[in-house]
């Protein structure tokens, strides 16, 4: 076991809510704290932040907004996200740069992607914000697109209380079995929905894996980034 040298995470909206509307400080803390420390130890980090805490297009369009309008103030949600981040990694005494896609040059420079990559190699946690800057993407395909521009070697995908991916929905289903590994084939077979398809098939056209692992279990990130077996992985 060697453990990566340069990863993605994916940090869904859920997990800066603390499953609430609205910002959960002390969650946010708690998961900045983990992520400084792993950068400490000389990994190069990268985030893609989520933004389902504030806003999700679809559910705004079902109350009657114009979709891709809706989709844009999801975006601009995953910006508060990712400025609250940015604070409590850099308390935590570790550097870091927010890139977003949709400009807006006051609060974070543009997404650049060998600048991310220089970001990195100097040992700063670059967290991305904005999506792909598109309606009707979602910021897990932005996670193995960064992931992939940004040549990282694997997608952690952080879900609040979740361990990872199982047959049925954990939450409303007490029979619900973890996979411990899953191809890529098999997840899209099952129609599984814990990330979207469009950002698994991304991910196996490219031979990507993504690990899907529980944040609320202190020090999971640590152990993810050292190749631990945790949670689900899902590769070709
Ligand atoms: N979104 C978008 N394009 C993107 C990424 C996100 O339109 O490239 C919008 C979309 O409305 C989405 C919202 O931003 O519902 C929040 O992102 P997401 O649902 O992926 O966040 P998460 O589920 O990770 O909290």
């Amino acid at each position: 076991m060697t453990g990566y040298k340069r990863v993605l995470l994916k940090l869904s909206g859920e997990v800066f809510g603390g499953g609430q509307v609205g910002l959960d400080l002390d969650v946010i803390n708690t998961v900045a704290h983990e992520i400084a420390d792993v950068a400490r130890t000389g990994v190069e980090v990268a985030i893609v932040v989520g933004g389902g805490n504030f806003f999700r297009g679809a559910e705004l369009q079902q109350r009657g907004m114009e979709r891709a309008r809706a989709d844009y103030m999801g975006m601009l949600g995953t910006v508060m996200n990712c400025l609250a981040l940015q604070d409590l990694i850099e308390k935590n005494g570790v550097e870091t740069r927010v890139q977003t896609a949709i400009t807006m040059g006051q609060v974070a420079e543009p997404y650049i992607p060998r600048r991310a990559i220089r970001h990195m190699e100097k040992g700063r946690v670059v967290i991305f914000g904005a999506g792909a800057g598109m309606p009707f993407f979602s910021t897990d395909t932005v996670a193995a697109q960064r992931a992939l521009e940004t040549k990282c070697e694997v997608i952690l995908m952080g879900k609040q209380g979740v361990d990872g991916v199982y047959d049925a929905d954990p939450k409303t289903n007490p029979d619900a079995v973890q996979f411990e590994r899953l191809t890529y084939d098999e997840y899209l077979a099952r129609d599984l929905k814990v990330a979207d398809a469009t950002a698994i098939s991304l991910a196996r056209d490219n031979y990507l894996d993504m690990v899907f692992f529980n944040l609320s279990t202190p020090g999971t990130i640590a152990r993810a980034v050292k190749g631990e077996k945790i949670g689900t992985t899902v590769s070709v």
